[in-house]
């Protein structure tokens, strides 16, 4: 029987994980031969997920392929050692070291569960959004192609959309909506007037974009006005009615919503898009696994879930490491690799030199925001960052043609 190393999620986390470790872990173990490398989606593709707020208008705006990655295909360069399977993680049993996994059936198939075991896990299940437009959730890319479509039919008699959440991904739908049906205001007007479409974003905060400082916020909500979109501050959602308004499937999705706000205030929406509060896709871990906000609870500088056992670690969105971002996954996939090295490295016997290598998160200001298709904030490093370059680095294709070399591990060739 090969050695396994298990790894559930097939998106930015875990497909990085997996090629660090066919490329570099693996070679490096005594008898190399005798592991594999399984990886668990219940989604054949990966999505460049930033991309969503511009995607979910339009197929023009990407080329289909790249912003859907056809897994297996990143991975056929591993021959034997790699194997996907199509299903999605009910259950971890950390004492027997077993995965069950659901397989994704095709229609007229029953259903039928593997149990996996593992010499070593990876749990990168990441997250899921309230509104099914902002990703894959649990399903796969023709679901959400159909959730597309049916918000996209629905747009052109739309007057009124409420978009809930002031964060970056509240922030950019709402931004690419403004400019998509309304257009942008003249160079010497700061707002659009009299906008095709009345969207309103509402936030909980007194200040959208809560990572940036107030001035970037600022000329953030100075861009959305361009835009014909009006912010609410300092107000949470309450309510909707019906109660999955913006977030079901089908006629849900796009059903006139009214939006109750702890103000007193009441929305109708012709369209709604709850863009607040990612939801972990961990429900088949173990409570007590489990931070309070769901995640992993996982050794934020080794990225162990010291909890588990012997070999088990989380990253990515399911895990509470560091903030969800892609930045700091592609950041902590090199630390990650190594403790799992070491620790294959103890479990064949041997005696790894040196200590642990540790992560550690980069706080400072670090965030970029495009509003619409040629303008944004945002900042880096703790320097705030021009517009012009927000755009030329995130707003042109919110960094889809630079994935290609993550999804397909050459980003990945030297280990770092
Ligand atoms: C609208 C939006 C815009 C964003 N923009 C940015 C941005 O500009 N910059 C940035 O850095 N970050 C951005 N983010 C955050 C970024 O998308 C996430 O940090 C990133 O996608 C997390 O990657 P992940 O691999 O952890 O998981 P995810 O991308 O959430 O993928 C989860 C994977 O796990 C699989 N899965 C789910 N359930 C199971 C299961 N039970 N068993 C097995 N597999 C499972 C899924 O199919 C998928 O393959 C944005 C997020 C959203 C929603």
């Amino acid at each position: 029987m090969p050695k396994t190393i298990l790894i559930l999620g097939a998106s930015y986390a875990g497909t990085a994980t997996a090629h660090y470790a066919l490329k570099h872990t693996i070679p490096s173990l005594p008898d190399p031969s005798s592991f594999e490398v399984v990886l668990v989606a219940p989604s054949r593709h990966a999505l460049c997920r930033p991309a969503t707020p511009r995607a979910l208008l339009s197929d023009d705006f990407f080329d289909q392929d790249k912003l859907f990655i056809d897994v297996e295909q990143q991975f056929k360069q591993y021959g034997e050692r790699f194997r996907f399977v199509h299903g999605r993680a009910t259950r971890l049993d950390t004492e027997g070291r077993v995965v069950s996994v659901e397989l994704v059936k095709d229609a007229g198939e029953g259903e039928v569960t593997l149990e996996v075991a593992y010499h070593a896990l990876i749990i990168a299940t990441g997250s899921s959004t309230p509104s099914p437009l902002h990703g894959l959730n649990s399903s796969g890319r023709d679901e959400l192609r159909a959730h597309w479509t049916a918000f996209r039919a629905a747009l052109p008699s739309a007057k009124t959309i409420v978009i809930a959440g002031g964060g970056p991904a509240g922030i950019e739908t709402a931004g690419e909506l403004g400019e998509y049906l309304n257009g942008r205001a003249g160079w010497f007007s700061s707002k659009l007037e009299n906008p095709k479409v009345k969207l309103t974003v509402v936030s909980r905060e007194e200040k959208i974009l809560p990572l940036l400082r107030p001035s970037i916020a600022q000329t953030a909500e100075g861009f959305l006005a361009k835009v014909g979109v009006d912010v609410i501050r300092g107000v949470s959602v309450d309510s909707v009615s019906p109660p999955d308004g913006g977030r079901g499937e089908g006629g849900s999705l796009t059903a006139k919503t009214e939006v109750k706000l702890s103000n007193g205030q009441t929305l109708a929406a012709d369209l709604y898009i709850p863009a607040y509060g990612t939801i972990p896709n961990t429900g088949f871990v173990p409570e007590g696994l489990r931070a309070e906000n769901g995640r992993v609870e996982t050794n934020p500088q080794t990225l162990r879930v010291e909890k588990a056992g012997e070999r088990v670690y989380a990253v990515g969105d399911a895990s509470n490491y560091a903030r969800p971002a892609v930045h700091l996954i592609m950041e902590v996939i090199p630390v990650l690799a190594a403790n799992i090295k070491r620790d294959l490295l103890r479990a064949a016997g041997e005696s790894p030199s040196g200590e642990d290598r540790v992560f550690k998160e980069d706080k400072r200001e670090m965030q970029f925001v495009p509003i619409g298709r040629s303008k944004g904030v945002g900042a880096a490093m703790g320097f705030r960052v021009p517009s012009l370059l927000v755009w030329l680095i995130k707003g042109r294709d919110y960094f889809v043609s630079m994935a290609g070399k993550m999804w397909n591990g050459q980003h990945w060739a030297k280990e770092t």
